[in-house]
């Protein structure tokens, strides 16, 4: 009887660079490869994202030789049932950092089902890197100083030869997500990733310092969906990069990522709650027509609705616009950050709660930003700064298509502004800044 470790893929789907898959390998004569569909999590997640999911799933099945098992159901009950069908004699995985995967991990364990854990989803595993006190940074640059001097192991290559077992039909529960109508998404699955990747370094990496900020532009490596699936490894990044200024920005980049990694492991209940706690108390307005303005791309102001049309067209928003719409729901809405974040959730293919959560919460002012005041995005400033010709705006907003270059961000101030049915502004940007600036000063005591 041949020796057989299970593979079980979570936020790794891919062969390259993937050191506990080589763990199970060395281990074990054959591999069990399997993807555990757990309903939980597929719920929450949006049309958007579970296409990606199942189009991630199909590659992974194809560059396995179409041996991958995808079972929907309770990890400790699927893994039960294949460790004895199989004989497996282990269970091989990446290590999982986030909330909820680390309870399911934990609820695994405690059935009494070993997991052999090689590897994060990071260059450098959340929790390692700390303060000379051995406490965790709660401020992105010394973190990254001391990431960058910390340093990351190399890349792994491809496993020179995977054998995995025979799989029955009843094991291939491949879940049928199509791509919802109108929507397009990016390619899924590891070969898109390196593509991706390679293509980005060939051509944007040089000006990515220039052009990163600029939302009409494919200036961005828009890796971010492979990252989050984990179809390519951020050391291999990293390992591709060079000394220019676009390289040494790129970097800061990835260490973004991983910091709010390392801030949501020593604080797990950040994924939902406030990182700076007396902003919980707050004066918040409840969500009413303004959020769905918000969420429909319609609020008025271009640059916003532009944003949100691009996040419900594509899955992926920006991050210059991220922030843009972001601080506007906090700022100009008064609604908690909690709302846009979900919303976000529902929609993005990249969705990483550590990099949603303190994403958003860095924006609303209530996360880990070193910055001494409290800042509120100018819609149309931002708008006009980078996206200045327009063409962002005119790409997802077809009622202000008659306009040009910088006019596109104030229809308020053109005769034909309205003309093609573009609403008016739901807010005053100007009269909610000020509204803002008032609740902030009732919680400084
Ligand atoms: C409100 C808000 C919500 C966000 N939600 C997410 C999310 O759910 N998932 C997500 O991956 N990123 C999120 N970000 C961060 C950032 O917007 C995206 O990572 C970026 O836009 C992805 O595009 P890209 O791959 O082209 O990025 P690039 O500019 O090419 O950057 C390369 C990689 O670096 C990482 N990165 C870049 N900027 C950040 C950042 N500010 N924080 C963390 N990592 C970063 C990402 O992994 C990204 O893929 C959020 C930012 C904000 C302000």
């Amino acid at each position: 009887m041949n020796n057989r470790a299970i593979f079980w893929f979570r936020r790794d789907l891919r062969l390259s660079d993937n050191p506990a898959l080589l763990a199970a390998i060395d281990e074990s004569d054959e591999i069990v490869p399997i993807f555990i569909m757990d309903m939980e999590i597929a719920n929450r997640a949006g049309d958007h994202r579970r296409a990606y999911l199942a189009a991630s799933l199909a590659s992974l099945d194809a560059s396995l030789g179409g041996r991958l098992k995808v079972i929907s159901g309770d990890p400790v009950v699927v893994l039960r049932e294949l460790i004895s069908e199989y004989n497996a004699t282990s269970v091989h995985v990446a290590q999982e950092y986030a909330p909820y995967g680390v309870a399911r991990d934990a609820r695994v364990e405690a059935a009494g089902i070993h997991l052999t854990k090689t590897g994060s989803p990071y260059a450098i595993a959340p929790g390692r890197i700390r303060k000379s006190d051995d406490t965790p940074y709660k401020v992105y640059t010394p973190f990254f100083r001391a990431w960058a001097t910390h340093g990351w192991r190399a890349p792994v290559g491809v496993p020179k030869k995977i054998v995995c077992v025979e799989i029955k039909s009843s094991e291939r529960q491949f879940p049928q997500w199509g791509i919802p109508e109108g929507v397009s998404l990016p390619p899924a699955g590891e070969s898109a990733a390196l593509s991706r990747w390679k293509t980005f370094q060939d051509s944007e990496l040089e000006n990515y310092d220039e052009q990163r900020n600029l939302a009409a532009i494919d200036g961005t490596s828009k890796l971010s969906a492979h990252l989050r699936w984990g179809e390519i490894h951020p050391r291999t990044l990293l390992a591709g990069l060079g000394k220019g200024t676009g390289s040494e920005i790129f970097r800061k980049e990835i260490a973004w990522r991983e910091f709010y990694a390392d801030v949501l492991h020593h604080n797990p209940h950040t994924s939902r709650d406030y990182y700076a706690p007396r902003f919980a108390n707050m004066r918040y307005d409840k969500p009413s027509e303004n959020f769905d303005a918000w969420c429909a791309g319609k609020t008025g102001y271009p640059f916003v609705d532009a944003a949100m049309r691009q996040l419900v067209q594509e899955g992926w928003m920006h991050n210059r616009t991220r922030m843009v719409v972001a601080s506007f729901l906090v700022k100009d809405l008064h609604l908690e950050w909690q709302h846009g974040a979900n919303f976000f959730m529902k929609y993005l293919v990249d969705n990483d709660v550590a990099s949603n959560s303190h994403g958003w919460q860095w924006t609303a002012g209530c996360g880990t930003d070193a910055s001494p005041y409290y800042r509120i995005f100018n819609p149309v400033e931002q708008g006009k700064r980078f996206d200045e010709d327009g063409a962002y705006v005119r790409k997802y907003v077809p009622e202000l298509r008659h306009l040009s270059g910088i006019a596109t961000h104030e229809p308020w101030l053109h005769a034909d502004g309205y003309s093609q049915g573009y609403v008016q502004r739901t807010v005053d940007h100007a009269a909610e800044r000020h509204e803002s600036l008032a609740r902030l000063a009732e919680i400084k005591i």
